[in-house]
């Protein structure tokens, strides 16, 4: 490693897992199709290494949030289609058909809009509809969708797909997914009759898809698979199934330098607003991170309130106080003496100590944990089978 980097935690990121990943949800969802959602930097991941990676793996399905991020994955991907969430703002057509966009349309005038534009652009790209099933969020409401249906005003031609959001597919047996998928599929059903009832379209070799499924979706609404999946965070190695086994392989590990071993007589306490107070006599390690890198400031440690934890010397040793702008103070004093030395890597997420465990731990949730993932970290991007 070079000296510059010498008090940079470590992240790696596994492109192997993250290609397994989406391998893994692809065959769930057959015989359809697994896309994914690489907003957000592919979840804090690199969207420069995150997306030929799973290109690569096979797909050709991806979903951004915004406008900028689909130029910046249209630069790493040569093909494949690239749906852009957040919808169109007013002067951004140009955008869209330069980098070979799909915008999702939530709104009536977007999709006036859409329409418009193809009129003038034929080879612009076929847009996707976002339908609100209960979010109210984005997306149209289903009445509005259905009355659109009615009267014949869906633009047939200028779509490629219709989609709708789980609001809690993480929550096995949620009311509000039975509810979702219900809606769904009846629109679903109307969908089909409509475009049935259009000669030119059963002769047009431009099928409309459907898709509704986030990642935890693929694991607890069977009933909701359509033939496009958006997954995102099971991707990165989240787990789609809370409280149960994670069945992605972890794609992210963090590990941080000790910088420092401080032994701390008992009575004495450690850190901003003397958080930890020694009861007896203690050693800390400090660790070379802090929440300038993104780790969550909320996983300090306070004295009615656990913190986070780091595994040194195969141990999982808990914060000692605050977590500071660039530093983790850990108590080691249970560890054999002499185990840790200055310059051993503390590990931060990975080895069971999962994203899910480390936003738990910060009172957020593994997502957020992901996408705030700093900058300042050197990034390792590896391979494994
Ligand atoms: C973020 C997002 C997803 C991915 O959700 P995960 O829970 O990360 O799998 C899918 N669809 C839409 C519309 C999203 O905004």
């Amino acid at each position: 490693m070079s000296r510059l980097a010498s008090q940079a935690a470590r992240l790696t990121i596994d492109l192997g897992a993250l290609a397994d990943n989406w391998r893994k949800l692809n065959a769930l969802n057959a015989p359809g199709l697994a896309g994914a959602v690489i907003k957000a930097d592919a979840y804090g991941l690199g969207i420069e290494k995150a997306a030929p990676a799973l290109h690569k793996a096979g797909c050709r399905s991806f979903f951004v949030a915004h406008l900028s991020e689909g130029v910046r994955a249209r630069a790493a991907l040569p093909d494949g289609e690239i749906f852009v969430l957040n919808g169109l703002a007013a002067g951004d057509l140009a955008a869209y058909r330069a980098h070979r966009l799909a915008p999702v349309l939530g709104t009536m005038s977007e999709i006036t809009a859409w329409k418009a534009y193809r009129d003038e652009e034929p080879e612009a790209e076929r847009a996707a509809l976002h339908v609100d099933t209960g979010m109210n969020r984005l997306g149209l409401r289903p009445e509005a969708f259905r009355d659109l249906l009615a009267a014949g005003e869906i633009p047939w031609d200028d779509l490629s797909l219709v989609m709708s959001h789980f609001v809690s597919s993480e929550v096995p047996d949620d009311m509000m997914t039975a509810r979702q998928i219900g809606v769904f599929g009846e629109l679903a059903t109307l969908i089909e009759k409509a475009r049935a009832s259009i000669p030119e379209l059963s002769t047009s070799n431009q099928p409309l898809r459907l898709s509704l499924c986030n990642s935890s979706g693929h694991f607890t609404a069977a009933a909701g698979r359509y033939p496009l999946s958006r997954p995102g965070y099971a991707l990165y190695g989240g787990n789609p199934t809370p409280g149960r086994k994670n069945p992605m392989r972890a794609v992210v590990r963090l590990e941080a330098p000790v910088i420092q071993i401080t032994p701390v007589p008992a009575g004495e306490t450690v850190g901003y607003n003397s958080n930890f107070r020694a009861t007896r006599d203690s050693l800390i390690a400090t660790l070379s991170c802090g929440y300038a890198d993104g780790y969550p400031r909320n996983a300090g440690a306070k004295p009615d309130r656990a913190g986070g934890y780091a595994i040194i010397a195969g141990r999982e040793c808990p914060f000692a106080g605050n977590v500071s702008m660039d530093l983790i103070t850990v108590d080691i004093t249970r560890l054999p003496r002499g185990s840790v030395k200055i310059g051993d890597f503390a590990t931060l997420i990975g080895d069971g100590l999962d994203i899910d465990r480390v936003g738990e731990a910060a009172r957020t949730i593994g997502y957020e944990i992901l996408t705030n993932l700093g900058r300042r970290y050197e990034r390792v991007y590896v391979d494994q089978a």
